[in-house]
């Protein structure tokens, strides 16, 4: 691993030398995320998050960064409200600055730039908002042994967004 990563960088200047980046962000850093972690004991604090990346141009020549990403969250578990270990790793394929018109083509999402600029927290908290559940439960369903009187609230939440149910089912299995 090599240090922390800078946050900005130049699009077209890493997209024509092909840069290749890896390391680790603080959690910490990620205020928004902070927001759907457990907030005990701020344990959190000194976790990261490694990271590698690199910007590529796919066949169309549009702008892409591609990485990977590796952590654990401390999420709430909405049955005992005790704190749960989420270990995460995921990939991303992103087109920058991509035309609605290729968007609607494509499979792939796109990030925007800030005048040439992408800030790569934000991408990597992005990615992390979107993979975390949005229900997060203990897998042994007896971790709280009042939660049938309670049963139906984080249920009808959890109907207020149509991925809830699926992210459900993936903490759960
Ligand atoms: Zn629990």
């Amino acid at each position: 691993m090599q240090d922390k990563l800078r946050r900005r960088y130049q699009v077209q200047k890493e997209v024509t030398r092909n840069g290749y980046f890896e390391g680790e962000i603080a959690l910490s850093k990620l205020e928004r995320l902070g927001q759907l972690l457990h907030p005990g004991d701020g344990g959190h604090d000194d976790r990261k998050i490694s990271v590698t990346f690199e910007f590529v141009r796919d066949e169309y020549d549009i702008p892409m960064i591609k990485g990977q990403l590796r952590t654990s969250l401390e999420l709430e578990c909405q049955r005992c409200l005790q704190s749960l270990d989420m270990p995460l790793e995921l990939e991303f394929e992103l087109m920058i600055d991509a035309s609605d018109e290729l968007l609607r083509d494509s499979s792939l999402d796109t990030i925007y730039s800030d005048d040439g600029f992408i800030d790569i927290f934000e991408v990597i908290e992005d990615e992390l908002i979107l993979a975390a559940p949005l229900v997060a439960l203990h897998e042994d369903s007896s971790c709280n042994e009042h939660w049938q009187a309670s049963a139906s609230e984080p249920e009808a939440a959890a109907k207020e967004n149509p991925f809830a149910v699926l992210q459900q089912l993936k903490t759960t299995d």
